[in-house]
């Protein structure tokens, strides 16, 4: 990867280390937070245009000419990964663009989706191109998922999962279904029950668990303890686990420009210090010595979250001009 580049790429971010992918270079179709649902452990903040409407929100072609370089410009890349702003299904090209890229290069394509769209035929035409499914479910109720999804009003659970089931039927890659407990939303016995059925009739390769871990959208919820989590897991049978973090041997350091790195990191979703010592191959003090610039130049908010701290790029800050101390190799 190429930090001198890096930067000027709008649909294209990381490679970056990941908790399920190992190094996955994402590709961003959708604008910031458009999406069917208002989740209130999303990481990016509150849903600012829900929308059910399917289109091409994005210039599919400057999609493809920047994955292209950067494929060409990356070391390593596991997997292509479609992620990022908002629900990627909403792009009415999805499945032309996964068919494209698929045409190009052996880089296995995995999709990262709420899964609110599956009930539609075209949504599972589009991702039966790709190599790896990863879907989401939190709740099997209709109450419970407006409290913990706050969905578009169109949205029914019932109809989501008879669209993941009807997806298993047709798709013959792997699915690896993401459940996400929030303490006191949807890890009662009854939802938990009910989950467990849906699940059992999905039948995804893996259930992979997980509960909050970065600022969520709401400040007030919280995350499942450890030991809550491995009791829920040995409910979800011999394919589930709980998402592990990401262990790495660190990189060298590409970058010459450090803080047009980590802003480039942090533009899509917070990280903590040690996050971006993995992902950018830096060291965490050359790390910590940038933050304040980014900080008094107002390109960072630092938000405490338990023990830890994350750093995000401020959206009105996308496009702004580095101090110059930053540019300095
Ligand atoms: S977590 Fe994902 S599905 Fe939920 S609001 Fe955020 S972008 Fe949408």
């Amino acid at each position: 990867m190429n930090s001198q580049s890096d930067h000027k790429y709008r649909y294209i971010f990381g490679p970056v280390p990941s908790r399920r992918l190992g190094y996955s270079l994402g590709i961003d179709i959708i604008p910031l937070k458009t999406c069917n649902l208002n989740c209130v452990y999303c990481e990016l903040g509150r849903t600012s245009a829900e929308t059910m409407t399917r289109r091409a929100y994005v210039d599919s072609e400057a999609v493809l000419a920047e994955l292209a370089q950067v494929i060409a410009d990356s070391q390593r890349i596991d997997y292509l990964t479609f992620s990022g702003s908002g629900e990627p299904t909403l792009n009415s090209e999805l499945g032309e663009l996964i068919r494209r890229i698929k045409a190009t290069t052996n880089i296995p394509v995995a999709v990262i989706t709420n899964g609110t769209l599956l009930y539609l035929p075209e949504v599972r035409a589009a991702l039966r191109q790709a190599d790896l499914v990863m879907p989401s479910l939190d709740a099997a109720s209709q109450d419970v998922f407006r409290r913990i999804n706050r969905p578009h009003g169109h949205l029914q659970i019932d109809k989501i999962i008879e669209g993941l089931i009807d997806f298993r039927g047709d798709y013959s890659g792997p699915i690896w279904l993401e459940i996400l407990f929030v303490c006191g939303i949807n890890d009662s016995t009854a939802e938990v029950a009910q989950l467990v059925q849906a699940v059992q009739q999905i039948a995804p390769d893996r259930v992979q668990l997980n509960t909050v871990a970065r600022p969520p959208a709401e400040a007030d919820i919280q995350p499942l303890s450890r030991q809550m989590m491995q009791r829920l897991c040995t409910q979800f049978g011999e394919q589930a686990e709980i998402i592990a973090s990401f262990h790495s041997t660190a990189r060298s350091s590409e970058h010459n420009n450090l803080g047009e790195a980590i802003l480039a990191l942090t533009a899509r979703r917070p990280v903590t210090v040690a996050d971006m010592a993995m992902s950018l191959g830096a060291s965490e003090k050359n790390i910590r010595q940038a933050l304040p610039v980014l900080l008094r130049a107002g390109h960072l908010t630092a938000r405490k979250h338990g023990r830890h701290t994350y750093y995000h790029m401020r959206r009105d800050h996308a496009r702004t001009i580095l101090p110059d101390e930053l540019f300095v190799g």
